[in-house]
């Protein structure tokens, strides 16, 4: 494994942790408040365990088949690593990904809440579970619609038996975010609900400013990805 994959990652998680305080300072909040999720997804092993080494323990996947492919292996060398899932979930996935992740942000739809909460029982497993919504009501990406958040939240409760630990969104690519985060932000305290799951590499910053528990930083760690690969 080439040596500069150490560095490289030490580097870069540094980099953002100093960010991340920076951020929660201008804020008011604890750096504490905030969890950093390394997404690796497109990523191999050789890139993902100089990360793990520098002490990053919490990572995020958007394919379930892709997980499961490379962590197992992982988990098995580094057993304290915690997986979130951050991208879409079909419900004949569900049983594999409850089995493989310690939390779930795509919650989106009835069908999906009800196979976890599902699995959850069959397998005696506890995910944290976000619910994921469509915050620019943007008709190709996924999502609950804001305004149906709250009665999809409580379904998930009454119907489902579900805890759900807060809101997650990814907002339009083309627009400033601030926007976006306040709403959900908003969102979520008019629901009660403590976690909001918002804010990548080119936005974190303005996400923690805005309330952000979980940010999910893929590139800023890793570099850049090669989808043709
Ligand atoms: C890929 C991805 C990220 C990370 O994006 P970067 O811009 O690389 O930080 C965050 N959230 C979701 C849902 C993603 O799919």
């Amino acid at each position: 494994m080439p040596m500069e994959n150490y560095t490289f990652a030490r580097e870069n998680l540094a980099q953002i942790s100093d960010r991340i305080g920076d951020a929660a300072a201008h804020a008011g909040r604890s750096p504490e408040d905030i969890t950093l999720i390394a997404v690796s997804k497109t990523f191999e092993a050789d890139a993902i365990i100089p990360a793990i080494e520098a002490g990053q323990a919490l990572f995020g996947e958007n394919r379930v088949q892709e997980a499961k492919a490379k962590w197992p292996a992982l988990r098995g060398r580094y057993p304290a690593v915690k997986l979130h899932l951050i991208g879409p979930l079909q419900s004949n996935k569900a049983k594999e990904a409850v089995a493989l992740f310690d939390a779930i942000h795509t919650i989106d739809r009835p069908k999906i809440a009800r196979a976890i909460a599902a699995e959850m029982v069959a397998q005696e497993r506890m995910l944290e579970l976000f619910v994921q919504v469509n915050i620019g009501g943007e008709p190709q990406k996924a999502g609950i619609a804001p305004d149906d958040t709250d009665a999809f939240v409580g379904q998930c409760h009454d119907e489902f038996g579900l805890e759900i630990a807060g809101l997650m969104c990814i907002p339009p690519v083309d627009e400033p975010p601030e926007p976006f985060f306040e709403r959900l932000a908003a969102l979520a305290a008019g629901l009660g609900l403590g976690g909001l799951s918002m804010g990548m590499s080119a936005d974190f910053e303005s996400a923690i400013r805005s309330g952000a528990t979980h940010i999910r930083v893929g590139s800023a760690i890793f570099g850049g990805r090669d989808y043709t690969g």
